[in-house]
């Protein structure tokens, strides 16, 4: 039999290998970062045009490369940052794979130039496809410059599988985060399109995480350090009132590279227990510092996965050092030496004496004396309520039904009540008001109320989803935007990554009654839809903003239904909340009005029916 096996040419082995390291520009991007770094840098540009599909440059001021390492750093396995195999357990730079130039080189069109301290003159080179165009020597600045022009342009299945530009962004955006974050004694600019995104002056890390994430952050931070044998921690943690609905900033770095651990992730979540609520996420910048020899980064080809030697044991000093950090920034607030001015007597107030709040009684009281009907439904008893969903958010359960009283009763007199139930499941029923006035809560979770056949158990939470959902979608697809002013406009401050999806979603929100104005720094709010109380709009635009981190769609139609179902998801009452009878009946009457009431925003049932049929078969 003939002989079949052949080696592959270098620039398919080079293709195939790209497929590991490259897999979308931010790939790009963090590579062509971390040889800046490892080159010494002390100042990085990174220029992205297009979500990096058709730019992605970066230029440094490091140590450059001479001739001959200009052409050499685009072979496969060409690296001057190991020798030996030893030299993977003493590893201080971010690269030692010699992978990533030729891997890129094979899938785009490169452009390089360099040059050393030195030389006088530096290297233009231009690779595509793995094949030199050209190589000449040229007078450029000292440092490094990498353009990546046209990424797969040779691989058309991979570049049709990129997502939209900004969802490539967005991973752009990411990686440069953990770049800089890692790195706050390098300045770093970044350009989108054409504008600058970042500009971040070498400083401390306080300092950097602040130009990231924006002014507001600096008071949330509690700084963490500890010195042990085996690990060094530093870093801040957020405090614990300002965790995030959404996994919000959650950052590990192990010797300046950003890692992901779910196990020490948990050792924090650990630290936090009890401070935060369970649907919350803790924020932390964390900095461990480790003899490189205890540690194994090889085993994700991407590298953000790591394997300690010893897990069990920093687990147990990275939960106890946070845990510490906590109790020390509770008992003593000022611990980080930097005043809040939350914490501050008002000037104003400083020379005033403080007075005794006065106690007014109502004499007329009588607890035994029944409420009015009308009472019961417009006034619930607020302390009944969870503070988080506030008297207003509650309050909301009945907007649309006051309205719609309102209008029924202009046209239709006493039978609204009736007639707002649309939903096939009361179809048969001649007496709905006795149905109705049997509804009860059960397990604060279920509203059960009977019907002509048996009974029907609603899941409270899901069907204040489905009428708020319907109620937002309605508002932002038609022209009908029911909007509230607010008296004194809000200012809320994002970092600039949340602002730039604030940007991309604005006419969606401006839609469903969010009027606002952005300035460089913060965001001014002056409308918000009406089911929105004021005080929960920053958490509701955090969650807006996270949902649509995950989930971009240019279209908006999409985009108004994915904001509906956030706004829903928020603003809805929740499992374990006591509602009232007549929350009760307004929500039983709110929901089997909605279009679709059988099931949540989400596609969750919302309510079973169990006929008398099922109840007698039970008896049997
Ligand atoms: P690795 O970083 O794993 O060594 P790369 O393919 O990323 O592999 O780079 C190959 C070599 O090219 C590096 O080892 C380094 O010597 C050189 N190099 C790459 N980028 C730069 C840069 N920006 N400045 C100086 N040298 C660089
Ligand atoms: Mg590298």
């Amino acid at each position: 039999m003939a002989d079949i096996i052949k080696l592959l040419p270098d620039h398919v082995a080079n293709q195939i290998a790209a497929g590991e390291v490259v897999q979308r520009p931010a790939s790009v991007v963090k590579e062509l970062l971390e040889n800046a770094i490892d080159a010494g840098a002390t100042n990085v540009k990174l220029i992205v045009k297009d979500g990096g599909k058709t730019l992605i440059q970066v230029i440094d001021d490091g140590k450059g490369m001479s001739e001959t390492d200009a052409r050499l750093s685009f072979e496969r396995h060409a690296t001057s940052k190991i020798e030996k195999a030893e030299d993977l357990f003493q590893l201080m730079t971010k690269g030692f794979r010699g992978e990533a130039l030729a891997s890129i080189a094979a899938i785009a069109h490169v452009e390089m130039q360099t040059k050393p301290k030195d030389t006088e003159l530096g290297t233009h080179l231009k690779i595509e496809g793995s094949t030199v165009i050209f190589q000449e020597v040229a007078a450029v600045p000292r440092g490094t410059s990498m353009c990546v022009k046209n990424l797969f342009f040779n691989i058309p299945a991979r570049r049709n599988f990129l997502k939209s530009d900004t969802v490539e962004l967005r991973h752009i955006t990411d990686e440069f985060h953990r770049v800089a974050l890692a790195h706050p004694q390098i300045a770093f600019h970044y350009y989108i399109n054409g504008s600058e995104m970042f500009g971040l002056p070498i400083g401390n890390l306080r300092q950097r995480i602040v130009h990231i994430f924006g002014s507001k952050t600096n008071q949330k931070l509690v700084p963490v350090s500890e010195e042990t044998q085996v690990v060094k921690i530093g870093g801040f943690i957020i405090k614990p009132e300002f965790a995030k609905k959404s996994r919000g900033e959650q950052f590990f770095f192990v010797n300046d590279r950003f890692i992901k651990s779910p196990y020490l992730h948990h050792a924090v979540l650990n630290a936090f227990e009890g401070l935060i609520k369970p649907s919350y996420h803790p924020g932390y910048f964390l900095y461990l510092q480790v003899d490189p020899a205890s540690l194994d980064i090889n085993i994700h080809p991407t590298k953000t996965e790591v394997k300690f030697d010893d897990e069990h044991t920093l687990y147990a000093i990275l939960r106890s050092t946070i845990k510490h950090s906590l109790g020390q920034f509770n008992v003593v607030p000022a611990i980080d030496f930097e005043s809040d001015p939350n914490l501050e007597t008002p000037y104003a107030y400083k020379n005033k004496y403080a007075q005794l709040p006065k106690v007014t009684v109502d004499a007329g009281f009588n607890p035994f004396s029944e409420p009015k009907s009308s009472d019961t439904l417009t006034k619930p008893k607020q302390h009944q309520v969870k503070k988080n969903l506030g008297g207003q958010s509650w309050e909301s359960l009945y907007v649309g039904l006051e309205s719609k009283m309102g209008n029924e009763i202009e046209f239709k007199g006493e039978q609204f009540e009736s007639d707002t139930i649309t939903g096939s499941l009361f179809e048969e029923q001649e007496d709905s008001t006795q149905a109705l006035a049997t509804t009860f809560q059960l397990r604060r979770k279920y509203i059960v109320t009977s019907i002509k056949s048996g009974m029907v158990v609603i899941d409270q939470s899901r069907a204040h989803q489905r009428v708020l959902y319907e109620k937002f979608l309605r508002s932002g697809t038609g022209k009908q935007s029911v909007s509230q002013q607010l008296l004194f406009p809000l200012s809320v401050s994002f970092s600039k990554s949340d602002m730039a999806v604030l940007e991309e979603i604005k006419d969606s929100l401006k839609a469903i009654g969010f009027d606002f104005t952005a300035t460089s720094s913060d965001v001014k709010i002056s409308g918000v839809p009406l089911l929105v109380p004021e005080s929960e709009v920053g958490m509701v635009l955090d969650q807006l903003i996270a949902d649509c981190q995950q989930e971009v769609s240019g279209d908006s139609f999409s985009q108004t239904d994915l904001l509906s179902k956030t706004l829903a998801k928020s603003l809805a009452v929740k499992t374990g909340e006591v509602l009232e009878t007549a929350s009760q009946l307004a929500l039983v009457n709110d929901l089997f009005a909605c279009k679709e009431p059988m099931a949540s925003p989400f596609h969750k049932p919302v309510y079973i029916t169990i006929t008398e049929n099922d109840i007698d078969k039970k008896f049997i």
